[in-house]
């Protein structure tokens, strides 16, 4: 096996090693069948298989009830941003969306395309560094559905609970949280995750829709991007992406494999206490998030001087841990520590930054 070094990338992001040798395993001849998933028509017994076991993994893992479908669709998250409203926002109607950073102003602007948009609360206030308490947040009487991150990618910022909306449905963009904690699907009526995190390659977006929200589509909808269409489909309306829908279930079996989600968040606990409780007991680092927003899955942090950050990335290429340069937004570092980053990993990581600030403080 050749070295693999500690990839930080906010994504597309780290995959298991296992997952990636049993791909490799497969990939010339998936189990005795003489060609390669990749090569498979979608329509086929074996294919139609591998989707379906990945689809129940994924049911499996997160306690989906039935009357949710799930959907392996393509365009990535933000192609959600559009969609979203063309199915559930009915013309003339509003929907309420929370401003946490970049995720979810984008998906807000491009929710206006398409009718009103309240925002009912914006982390703005607090320079985005906390989120703004659900006593702060001024929904709309009748919004069509209530729109939030769970987790923001870029700034690091993470809601550790699910607001709460009565009737209106909530719709959530878990692009970089899905898989990493327990969560209770039932709260939502849309969850949605872009799959280069935390479930598998890019391209790939994963659906949670409730099934009374199918069916209401506009009527300028492209067929494309109806869930309807989509459900009563299988997600194959056309051809899906079918080699990232096969790689996700192999993420699937290896989550199951390694205790499912409730293990994932005792390990994700343990990673960032790791690097949070670093940060927090050097003079050197600093991350500026408020202690009970801050992300499981991506670390922001500054060195005290930033000139030295040039000087820290290579350092850290040197040792094997990449992709550690911040976003281009918000500058300094960042450390995404999804599901296939190990404790380990973050151990290197946390070793390489006390080297750096005795040689640098
Ligand atoms: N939402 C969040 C929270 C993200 O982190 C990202 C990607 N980093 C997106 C949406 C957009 O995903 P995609 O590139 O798959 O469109």
């Amino acid at each position: 096996m050749s070295k693999r070094a500690f990839n930080f990338c906010a994504g597309p992001a780290a995959l298991p090693i296992a997952v990636l040798e049993r791909a490799q395993a497969e990939f010339l001849d998936w189990q005795g069948k003489g060609l390669s998933v990749m090569e498979m028509s979608h329509r086929s017994d074996e294919y139609v298989a591998i989707a379906a076991k990945a689809e129940q993994d994924l049911r499996d893992l997160l306690g989906i009830p039935s009357n949710y479908k799930v959907l392996f669709l393509q365009g990535g998250a933000s192609q959600q941003f559009a969609e979203i409203p063309l199915n559930l926002l009915p013309e003339g109607g509003v929907a309420d969306y929370v401003d946490t950073g970049i995720w979810s102003r984008k998906s807000m602007e491009e929710a206006r395309r398409f009718g009103t948009v309240n925002v009912a609360a914006s982390a703005k206030v607090y320079d985005y560094f906390a989120l703004p308490g659900q006593n702060e947040w001024r929904l709309s009487k009748d919004a069509a559905y209530l729109h939030y991150a769970s987790n923001e990618t870029i700034g690091g910022l993470q809601f550790d609970w699910v607001p709460e909306t009565g009737e209106v449905p909530l719709v959530v963009d878990m692009s970089s949280d899905i898989l990493s904690r327990p969560i209770d699907v039932s709260r939502f009526g849309l969850i949605y995750a872009g799959a280069q995190k935390n479930i598998g390659p890019s391209g790939l977006v994963v659906v949670i829709v409730r099934e009374d929200l199918l069916g209401r589509a506009r009527s300028l909808c492209p067929t494309m991007l109806d869930y309807k269409v989509a459900a009563d489909n299988g997600s194959m309306y056309n051809t899906p992406a079918t080699f990232s829908w096969y790689l996700s279930g192999l993420v699937f079996e290896w989550l199951k494999e390694q205790g499912g989600v409730e293990a994932m968040a005792q390990r994700n606990r343990a990673k960032k206490d790791l690097l949070y409780g670093f940060i927090d007991g050097s003079e050197f680092y600093t991350n500026p998030i408020a202690i009970e927003a801050r992300s499981w899955m991506n670390v922001p942090f500054r060195l005290a001087d930033e000139k030295l950050d040039k000087h820290f990335l290579a350092g850290a290429e040197e040792r094997g841990l990449l992709n550690l340069k911040g976003h281009r937004s918000v500058g300094g570092m960042r450390a995404s520590i999804y599901n296939a980053v190990g404790l380990d990993a973050v151990e290197a990581l946390v070793t390489y930054m006390a080297e750096f600030e005795k040689e640098h403080g």
